[in-house]
């Protein structure tokens, strides 16, 4: 009989678990914060469950998770994960410290199906969904190795996390669990490109999460030459969108903006962005375009980054310019490609 995968199911799937064992419910809530408060990885290690009971665990039920196949290092602390999944495909984490924060930016699907021009995982087409299991393990692992707390998460990597909304919301339940690892769902942010559909859905059942919205252009136009769904999901669509998420969460949404050199970094290109986020609580942040191979555009020239941000503020909500990181292994905003190692 094929064993039962622990590492996705939440407390209650667990305390049944426990209960077609044979076992108190109980048994369930202590397994629950065994895997995802203390990371342990072996039925040996759950002390406070008797030896009988930890092998009866052992031969119908695995804590399989990610197979870690390689990890590097950048000079600015930013570690990025391999992870292979069971069916062969790759998925990619990035690890990001900074000051107190320690950032982890995670995966919700193998590739992806939107094909952004500017993207490395747009290249690599969709393989599949992650399950939920393999959402949250990206998580305990990077937990594991950087052997502190982290203390935000970004659905950043690989992936469009609200086409694969029902395991990246059962994933943020179990992280953000009082007996798990109980991180604020405040500090777990959702990032999309807007499929309306599906972003619908997510401003619906998001609670406290955050969202961030890859606008990358308010021209119609060219977005649509940048990010090929744009084609179906209209600007006035999005944010009407993102205006009711503000309205239901209280929170603020934030817009990422790709400063591709020559492409959407003018003072007109400016003046668009003002006029389509007017009257909506957010704020922006500036992503300085990171060169991939093969593709066609350019980092943006310094003078034009510092020209755009002043136009933009204070003539309207906070603005920041993200500082990329870990761009010497790839590990940067785009350039997430799954490569698996020579
Ligand atoms: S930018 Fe995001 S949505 Fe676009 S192709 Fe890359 S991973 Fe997919």
């Amino acid at each position: 009989m094929e064993k039962t995968e622990l590492i996705g199911l939440n407390r209650k799937e667990l305390e049944k678990f426990a209960v077609r064992a044979g076992l108190e419910p109980f048994r369930g809530r202590q397994i629950f914060r065994w895997i995802y408060q203390e990371g342990i990885e072996t039925f040996d290690s759950m002390t406070d469950i008797s030896k009988n009971i930890r092998s009866g665990l052992a031969e119908n039920a695995s804590i399989r998770g990610l197979k870690l196949i390689q990890r590097l290092e950048s000079i600015d602390g930013t570690s990025k994960f391999l992870f292979g999944l069971y069916d062969g495909y790759y998925v990619e984490s990035v690890l990001i410290p900074e000051k107190q924060r320690l950032t982890l930016c995670v995966s919700s699907q193998a590739g992806c199906a939107m094909a952004c021009k500017f993207c490395a995982t747009g290249r690599l087409g969709f393989k599949r969904n992650l399950d939920t299991g393999e959402i949250v393990d990206q998580f305990l692992k990077a937990r594991k190795y950087a052997g502190r707390d982290i203390t935000n998460i970004v659905f950043m990597g690989m992936g469009e996390p609200t086409l694969n909304l029902k395991n990246v919301l059962k994933a943020c339940e179990i992280i953000s669990d009082d007996f798990g690892p109980s991180l604020s769902k405040k500090r777990i942010t959702v990032s999309t490109v807007g499929v309306i559909h599906a972003l619908k859905k997510f401003v619906s059942s998001a609670g406290k999460l955050g969202l961030a919205i890859s606008l990358h252009s308010a021209d119609e136009e060219i977005r649509k030459k940048i990010i090929p769904s744009a084609e179906k999901n209209t600007i006035p669509e999005i944010m009407a969108e993102a205006k009711r998420y503000t309205e239901l969460s209280g929170r603020r949404v934030s817009f990422e903006y790709l400063m591709l050199g020559g492409v959407t970094d003018s003072i007109a290109d400016a003046k668009k962005l003002i006029k389509a986020i007017h009257g909506i609580p957010c704020k922006i942040n500036l992503i300085i375009y990171n060169p991939v191979d093969g593709l066609p555009f350019d980092k943006p020239r310094e003078d034009d980054v510092l020209k755009f941000r002043d136009y933009l503020y204070p003539r309207t909500y906070a603005v920041t310019i993200r500082e990329s990181r870990g761009l010497d292994i790839m590990g940067a905003c785009g350039q997430l490609a799954g490569l698996t190692p020579d």
